[in-house]
């Protein structure tokens, strides 16, 4: 892959004019997708992180207009002070504009907030043919709705304009509820929805018998008065590849059970804005964490008729497999519908989870995942994929069609290509 990486938009236009040969261009942010969605084997890509300059800030609208390479980072170190916050967040702040948009994110507000792209009021995209085009969010082209989680694949966002959101404090009221399960889960998640901005739970996919369903749910709001305060940047790392046996089953279900007893009583606190939303940003290089052979992130969604049934199969499966996760995050997405054509939230229960890479044992587990996945209705998050079977993209992206009729031609990934063989 031939990656390149322009600091001024005639360099990159320069690049784009040099052609794209037969695996095309791709542009790139800072590379937190899981999958292939951000790489371009064989081809090009255009890193935009170079292209990272704010062009205008209204302090009392909070509409931000900047590069597409900006990161949220920076974004939050400009808007907090000024009393405005990102009105979504993924759960790292290490992600460009461009690549929130492209993949549409979503954040622990989804049932109030929707997605990343609700947010974005206009935006520009370079083709590869090197036309420009500015759309704004009642575009009635297509070529908005297209790009917003078109995986970039409908040209390369060169700027945005974002609609940040008013804040009074840069702390957080959080309140933690442990559920013992998923029945529990669902009648704190209805509740906690109607009252609160965020909310999101941890669940121990390794509990069996009595503790099926266990879980930490999580709900916060932004406190109402206080500080406006950034969060310093350092924080511990991860200085080697950790080794394998650090994550067999025993230590998962060690942890699982370490974590629930720990935080097994209902607590109040006040807490930063950053150990809430972005608690891995604080453990530099924690994917170090799986050895060098790494691990396969999988986030499905379900409706929310099904989402029950579904979300008790996936995770008794996983618990019989024995293969847990230590990161298994349970949500539920709200009905506001997602912009894209190609984004991932809709309405109903998402569950992420994270997999020790131990070869076909591990690909087998995602199999038995995907079947029950499929017979829900449900579908599965390009950003977080390495392995989706094309034909489970399509049934679960229905407007892919529709999406085709906008892509450019010049652009592909090595996603794009194994989801289109
Ligand atoms: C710890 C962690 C937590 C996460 N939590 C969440 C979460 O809660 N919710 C969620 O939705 N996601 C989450 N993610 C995934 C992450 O938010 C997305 O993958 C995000 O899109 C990555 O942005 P990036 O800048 O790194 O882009 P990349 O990963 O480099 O690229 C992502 C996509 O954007 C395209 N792209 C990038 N820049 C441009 C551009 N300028 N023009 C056109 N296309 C472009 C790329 O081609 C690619 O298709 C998480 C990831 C990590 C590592």
């Amino acid at each position: 892959m031939r990656v390149s990486r322009p600091s001024f938009p005639d360099e990159l236009a320069a690049l784009v004019r040099e052609g794209t040969g037969p695996h095309g261009l791709l542009a790139g942010g800072l590379r937190r997708s899981y999958g292939d969605s951000c790489i371009n084997g064989g081809g090009a890509l255009i890193e935009m992180t170079g292209l990272d300059r704010f062009i205008r800030f209204d302090r009392t609208t909070g509409l931000l207009e900047a590069e597409a390479g900006v990161s949220l980072a920076a974004i939050l170190k400009l808007a907090i002070p000024a009393g405005f916050f990102l009105p979504v967040t993924p759960g790292t702040k290490f992600v460009t504009l461009g690549g929130a948009i492209a993949n549409d994110v979503h954040g622990k507000n989804h049932h109030r907030a929707g997605t990343f792209g609700r947010w974005i009021r206009s935006l520009s995209l370079l083709r590869s043919d090197g036309s420009e085009h500015t759309v704004a969010d009642d575009d009635a082209t297509g070529l908005f709705a297209a790009t917003i989680g078109g995986l970039g694949l409908t040209g390369i966002i060169t700027r945005a304009a974002l609609q940040l959101v008013p804040l009074a404090s840069s702390n957080m009221a959080v309140e933690t509820i442990p559920f013992g399960n998923l029945g529990e889960f669902f009648k704190l998640s209805a509740e906690s929805d109607a009252s609160h901005d965020y909310t999101v739970s941890w669940i121990d996919c390794l509990a069996k018998g009595d503790k099926f369903g266990r879980g930490i749910f999580t709900r916060a709001r932004h406190a109402g008065d206080g500080e406006l305060r950034i969060k310093p940047p350092g924080g511990p790392s991860v200085p080697l590849d950790a080794p394998g046996f650090l994550l067999n089953r025993f230590s998962i279900a060690a942890f699982n059970e370490a974590y629930f007893r720990l935080a097994g009583r209902a607590r109040q606190a006040t807490v930063s804005y950053d150990p809430f939303f972005y608690p891995l940003d604080a453990i530099g290089g924690w994917n170090r964490l799986y050895g060098t052979r790494g691990f396969y992130q999988y986030q499905s969604v379900v409706p929310p008729t099904v989402a029950a049934d579904a979300t008790a199969e996936m995770l008794q499966t996983i618990a019989d497999a024995g293969q847990g996760s230590f990161l298994a995050v349970l949500k539920t997405f709200g009905d506001t519908a997602s912009p894209g054509l190609l984004s991932f939230p809709r309405q109903g229960t998402t569950l992420a989870l994270d997999f020790a890479n131990r070869g076909g044992p591990t690909l087998w587990l995602l199999d038995r995942l995907d079947a029950i996945v499929r017979e829900a209705g449900g579908r599965l998050y390009p950003a977080k994929d390495g392995r989706l079977p094309p034909a489970m993209f399509r049934a679960g992206y229905p407007a892919l069609d529709h999406f085709t009729t906008h892509l450019d031609p010049g652009m592909s990934s090595t996603f794009w290509r194994r989801m289109t063989p």
